[in-house]
């Protein structure tokens, strides 16, 4: 088994910087999801890392190996694409057993092998079908199950469930998790999906433009966010994120919400971490959708919102919330809440709301780093 580490690494098309001065070190053993927006440089990342790119400048190494010279051949790494590419001339066992027989493993023991993961992937009963007679999604499977009948250092899985349909997307899941534990092979695992990332990942690394914005447990990147981007990208619906400035109320600093009349009570502690350069590159506070209690009474906090949308998704409601206008723009200034379903509200309701303190975040709109 194996730990990976890149070092300052680059890759450029022309004049698109892919990957920018790359460095992330991961344990042997570990699962990392690789998440990001399209085109942020996750597959080349891991392109990079098989060898099947080289980076125009930094170090890569397996097991404390420099392997930039190394061939994909030698890296003794198992990749799955999102695009699989299967052997049309072999049925689904073939395809399967094929790094097996590569490597002479006896035929009981490659049986046993394929006849596991052909079980665990639901595609017992295709075993003699060739590709061409597959579902998109059945292919998928198959790739899968190539790289996973083998036993290398490195498992490298780019969007390997594209193509699945949601329930089979879910059972593939925590198969891929069992058995990643089981094998107990350094995996990273590329997706745009973040709730693929946070059920699968021991660490998730957020990718955004060739830049790794934040790499830590799915806890940590979803509640301390580093970043406004981490922050702007994680969570469903994501957190509010509103222009805000520091005011003096009644002979103390409170921080109000621009374009509203929310004005919010903090602590000496988060007032420190506010400077006089934070301020004039600007404030944004965050606040996830759930750390918000919505009431039809009057809360404690006494802030007051107009009931804008509803959207509701069964378990939960998302309700847009109206908090005034943008004075320039004249857009409206919208907070989105989630309510319990048997919270009743219509359109154009007035309903108070509750910020959680210890939930809240600021960023430096300039730098986008994070306050609090
Ligand atoms: P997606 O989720 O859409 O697969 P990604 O995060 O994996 O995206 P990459 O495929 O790594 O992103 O691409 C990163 C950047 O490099 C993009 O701007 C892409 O257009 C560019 N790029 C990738 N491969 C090449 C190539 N062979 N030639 C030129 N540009 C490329």
């Amino acid at each position: 088994m194996a730990n990976i580490k890149l070092e300052n690494v680059v890759k450029r098309y022309g004049d698109v910087v892919a990957v920018k001065d790359f460095n992330l070190e991961i344990e042997d053993k570990e699962f990392v999801v690789f998440l990001g927006p399209s085109g942020c440089g996750k597959t080349t990342t891991l392109r990079l890392i098989a060898g099947l790119e080289n980076p125009e400048e930094g170090n890569i190494f397996i097991d404390g190996e420099r392997v930039n010279d190394l061939s994909p051949a030698d890296r003794d790494i198992a990749f799955v694409f999102q695009f699989y590419a299967l052997y049309p001339h072999l049925n689904v066992y073939d395809n399967i057993a094929f790094p097996l027989k590569a490597v002479k493993v006896s035929k009981p023991e490659i049986d046993t092998h394929v006849k596991r993961v052909a079980e665990i992937l639901q595609i017992s009963d295709m075993l003699n079908r060739k590709p061409s007679v597959l579902s998109g999604g059945e292919m998928q499977r198959v790739a899968l199950g190539r790289a996973m009948v083998r036993q290398p250092k490195v498992y490298l899985l780019d969007e390997p469930m594209a193509n699945l349909d949601a329930k089979i997307r879910v059972d593939t899941r925590a198969e891929i998790k069992r058995l990643q534990h089981e094998i107990g092979a350094t995996t990273i695992f590329v997706t745009h999906d973040q709730v693929e990332a946070m059920s699968l990942a021991d660490r998730i690394a957020v990718i955004h433009l060739g830049v790794l914005q934040q790499i830590g447990t799915p806890d940590e990147i979803y509640n301390k966010p580093q970043s406004l981007f981490v922050a702007g990208f994680m969570g469903m619906p994501t957190m509010n994120l509103l222009d805000a400035e520091l005011v003096a109320k009644e002979g103390t600093s409170v921080l109000r919400l621009r374009h509203t009349d929310i004005h919010l009570q903090l602590s000496p502690e988060r007032q420190s971490g506010i400077t006089s350069t934070t301020q004039e590159n600007g404030l944004v506070f965050g606040i996830r959708p759930e750390h918000i209690t919505a009431a039809s009474q009057p809360t404690e906090q006494k802030i007051s919102a107009q009931v804008h949308l509803i959207e509701p998704l069964g378990a939960v409601n998302i309700l847009d919330l109206f908090l005034g206008t943008h004075a320039e723009t004249q857009d409206p200034i919208l907070l989105r809440v989630r309510a319990h379903p048997t919270f009743q509200v219509a359109v154009g309701d007035t309903i108070w709301l509750d910020f959680d303190a210890a939930e809240m975040h600021l960023f430096d709109r300039e730098t986008e780093q994070t306050i609090w």
